[in-house]
């Protein structure tokens, strides 16, 4: 939540506060939420607001950067705590209909795809070097690209690849159509329910494929000339900003259990299969992604009946969805591309299927989390920073 106030001045506003976290400390302009003098608390009190860099007459616009962030990874890009010292600043839309937060998901949106798009690289760079490594290395006398274990290692980052692809393609169709007004209403939830499944579940396999990447080429990988070590750094923030996992999961519940984008999701899935017809070679592929939507279908049926046992399931859920919808639009793609001799997309659909769909329920031993015995770091308090950020 947000600490900065907005208070009108002649025919624009003055922002101040604390941006804690900034990523477009170096850009022209930025979005932000604040809230204007005397509005409400809470989240109907925010509202959006443009700021530049500089003022209209060309001034520097009373931005004060306190430090830059000490950061794993993503250094070119200077992420910084900011001070808005009255700051001049636009509003968009009515400052007072307390529609900020509708209104900068638009925003959010497009950068969560943008996110899913950086994952989705992160995969490709990470299997590409792995295979690159895999053709000139010999163990033994063999190849390393042939030696079965290793092929096998190599096949499961194809496939993570190759879902997060179809995940992140199929949210930027979806807002294409949006953008250009071409959109019907399925198609936007549909694209509701997709956004924070993708951003997800890119971001998991990211992070996991990174690091398999970095074992597949052995100790050169873990050399910085290899350029490695950075991708992996890099890569690490991309479940974190633009929204958690947990967070995005929770998202996602909250969609299923007030508006149409989980059945979105399940309804596109099923019909891309039907559209594909039943080509016998991608039948199990096919039937585990049935059945795996049976079982998303049984688990969104019982989210209003624990609110604590849905938002502890809520990871599993939505990474059920990722893979299941994922391997439906394989399926439906490999019939395709079968068609005309091409195995390599249904070969990831039935790939995918055998790895499994739906991941278990959450254990019931939640108490765990807190005190299983072992030492636990006393908090500072600045890990929330200058205001509680939960507040
Ligand atoms: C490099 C970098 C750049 C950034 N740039 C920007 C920027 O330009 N603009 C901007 O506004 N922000 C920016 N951020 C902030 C970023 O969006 C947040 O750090 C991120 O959303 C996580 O929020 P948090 O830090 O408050 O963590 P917390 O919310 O404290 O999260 C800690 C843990 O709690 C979990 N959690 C949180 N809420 C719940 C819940 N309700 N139920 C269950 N689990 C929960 C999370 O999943 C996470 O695992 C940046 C962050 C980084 C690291």
């Amino acid at each position: 939540m947000t600490g900065t106030v907005a208070v009108p001045v002649g025919d624009g506003w003055r922002l101040w506060g604390t941006k804690w976290f900034t990523s477009a400390t170096t850009a022209e302009v930025a979005l932000t939420l604040a809230r204007p003098q005397h509005a409400p608390p809470g989240l109907r009190g925010l509202s959006l607001f443009l700021v530049h860099r500089r003022t209209p007459d060309g001034r520097p616009n009373s931005i004060f950067v306190r430090r830059l962030k000490d950061k794993l990874g993503t250094r070119a890009l200077p992420t910084a705590e900011l001070e808005l010292q009255g700051s001049f600043a636009t509003a968009i839309g009515d400052p007072l209909d307390g529609a900020g937060v509708k209104r900068i998901s638009t925003m959010l949106n497009i950068t969560r795809i943008h996110n899913s798009l950086g994952a989705s690289g992160a995969l490709a760079r990470g299997l590409s070097w792995a295979r690159a490594y895999a053709r000139v290395r010999k163990i033994g006398g063999a190849s390393l690209q042939d030696l079965p274990a290793h092929r096998s290692t190599l096949v499961d980052l194809a496939v993570d690849y190759a879902a997060a692809l179809e995940l992140v393609l199929r949210c930027c169709e979806l807002l294409g159509r949006v953008e250009a007004g071409a959109a019907s209403a399925s198609d936007v939830a549909l694209l509701r329910g997709l956004t924070p499944v993708t951003k997800l579940a890119t971001g998991r396999w990211a992070i996991a494929g990174v690091t398999e990447a970095m074992e597949a080429v052995g100790g050169v990988g873990y050399c910085e000339d290899s350029t490695i070590p950075a991708l992996v750094r890099n890569t690490h923030v991309i479940p974190i900003w633009e929204g958690t996992t947990n967070v995005l999961a929770l998202d996602l519940m909250r969609a299923a259990m007030r508006s149409d984008a989980l059945d979105a999701i399940v309804r596109d899935a099923r019909e891309s299969m039907e559209r594909a017809g039943s080509e016998p070679a991608l039948m199990p592929a096919r039937r585990a992604a049935e059945r795996a939507l049976d079982e998303i279908e049984r688990r969104a049926l019982h989210l209003h009946d624990d609110r604590e046992r849905a938002e502890a399931n809520a990871r599993s859920l939505a990474m059920g969805v990722a893979s299941t919808y994922a391997c439906a639009r394989l399926v439906a793609q490999g019939a395709w591309a079968l068609k005309s001799g091409d195995g390599r997309t249904a070969a990831t659909a039935l790939r995918l299927a055998e790895r499994g769909l739906v991941p278990p329920e959450a254990p019931t031993a939640i108490d765990l989390a807190m005190d299983d015995g072992a030492e636990v770091i006393e908090p500072t308090g600045e890990e929330a920073g200058p205001v509680d950020q939960s507040a």
